[in-house]
């Protein structure tokens, strides 16, 4: 009898250690997992197209990543068939002004032409209008006046790869790996092969660590943020709401209009199903802990004589007899 009681409690011990230590090890796995997550980067190019765009596309087309082109509109002559390129691979079009001009030098009109000038050109080039493009102020350079007057949300960046000074591959791929983190809008120039080379590169070793590559229109959106205009934005905190990805077929560029509910629903469901992957694991381990613990507890009570369980036969025939005994 004393035997079985120790074996009863050291069952016990072993249940309880087992359920306190699994759901430690899933969160372990868990912050393992979330290293290895990555998230979200905004890959951003200005001053293009250039030669070099095309192994840049081929690129990222094999990652099936996807960047924003700040577009300078006056060389869009040049390579009508990259611009086109880039709109049909999944890219979003953006605008870094006709003519590289500073915002903060221009009159209102002059910005609101020069920006407008950019915009026709595209829709010109591509054949329709893709709605407003958002605009990256050649040189970062925004003030009040420039906010107050721009009728479209305003793209800085905060990773400075540097790329145009440095011109070398292997540098332009260490910056960003070393500053890559989610949320992060990273600047780049595809005018030059080493950023280029050194970009895909980069690309390579961060989907090994988890990281997608969006335009910045899907990072705000996934990020539960709405892109206002008048408003610089440097990188995309998230407030926690996943608005999913760009729905099926939509084109990379901002929304304007108001979401259809349908497509709201959709995305709610995307978050739901996400949510459930992140935390299927964890809360798997604990239900089945859970089940184990309540089963043990039910055989020891039985073991006792607590409470009586329809046992198999053979257990049952073991039991009676010690009834027998006890009464005696
Ligand atoms: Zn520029």
């Amino acid at each position: 009898m004393i035997k079985r009681k120790l074996i009863g409690i050291l069952a016990v011990i072993t249940v309880i250690l087992t359920v306190f230590a699994l759901p430690v090890a899933a969160e372990n796995d868990d912050t393992a997992e979330n290293t290895a997550q990555g998230g979200l980067i905004a890959l951003t190019f200005d001053d293009g197209p250039s030669i070099h765009t095309e192994k840049l596309l081929d690129g990222l087309k094999k990652h099936d990543a996807h960047v924003t082109f700040f577009i300078v509109g006056n060389r869009l002559d040049e390579y009508p068939e990259l611009l086109i390129r880039e709109y049909d691979e999944g890219h979003e079009i953006a605008s870094h002004t006709w003519d590289h001009s500073d915002l903060v030098k221009l009159s209102p009109s002059e910005m609101a032409e020069n920006l407008q000038k950019t915009e026709d050109k595209v829709y010109e080039i591509l054949g329709f209008n893709i709605g407003p493009l958002n605009v990256r102020p050649p040189h970062g350079s925004v003030n009040e006046t420039v906010e107050a007057n721009a009728d479209i949300p305003l793209i800085l960046w905060n990773v400075d790869t540097g790329d145009w000074q440095s011109r070398n591959a292997e540098a332009v791929k260490e910056h960003i790996i070393s500053h890559a983190h989610d949320g992060a809008i990273i600047l780049l120039h595809d005018l030059y092969e080493s950023s280029v080379d050194g970009v895909l590169a980069a690309i390579d070793e961060l989907e090994d660590q988890g990281y997608t590559f969006v335009t910045v229109n899907e990072l705000f959106r996934r990020k539960g943020q709405e892109l206002t205009p008048g408003v610089t934005y440097t990188n995309a905190k998230s407030d926690g709401i996943d608005l999913g990805p760009l729905p099926e077929g939509e084109s990379a560029q901002p929304i304007i209009e108001e979401e259809p509910e349908k497509d709201n629903n959709k995305d709610k469901e995307d978050k739901k199903s996400n949510d459930e992957e992140d935390e299927g694991y964890p809360l798997f381990l604990v239900a089945v802990c859970a089940l184990v613990l309540i089963a043990f507890a039910l055989g020891m009570l039985h073991t006792f004589g607590i409470i009586t369980l329809p046992l198999p036969l053979e257990q049952m025939e073991q039991k009676r007899p010690e009834k027998r005994n006890r009464k005696r």
